[in-house]
């Protein structure tokens, strides 16, 4: 049973997860490399980079991944946010962009993040 997102022009905020890294990282309890920060989202460099550029992008809200229930105003500001590391990072060429769902994918923290790869030639491969 997945929860049914909201409305577009509507705004779930899911409360912190305690104990989830990423809220504490959205909340500045932890600190992180802020690449790109608003209202709903925050864009920090990956602490393991696979790529010269490796930002993760995420809803400051909780949610589990990517269909969550993430409401559409928060996946909009997400994919913003995208465009924003890309321009800020200088990622010119192209980037990738990748979010694992379940362990069986990767998914290693359980709140939903975008990563944004870029900086060297990417390949064709996605796996
Ligand atoms: P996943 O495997 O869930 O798709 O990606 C999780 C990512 O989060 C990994 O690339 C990992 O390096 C990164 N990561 C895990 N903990 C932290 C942290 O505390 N700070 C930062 N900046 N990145 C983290």
């Amino acid at each position: 049973g997945h929860r049914v997102p909201e409305p577009l022009g509507t705004i779930e905020r899911n409360p912190p997860m305690s104990g989830c890294i990423f809220c504490k990282i959205a909340s500045h309890e932890i600190p992180s490399t802020v690449v790109y920060e608003d209202d709903l989202v925050i864009a920090f460099d990956d602490l393991n980079p696979q790529a010269p550029v490796h930002t993760l992008v995420i809803p400051k809200a909780h949610y589990e991944n990517i269909i969550d229930g993430v409401p559409a105003e928060t996946l909009a500001a997400t994919m913003h946010a995208v465009a924003e590391v890309a321009r800020i990072k200088g990622l010119d060429e192209g980037f990738r962009v990748i979010s694992n769902k379940g362990e069986a994918a990767g998914q290693t923290v359980m709140h939903v993040h975008l990563h944004v790869l870029g900086g060297k030639p990417l390949g064709e491969g996605l796996v």
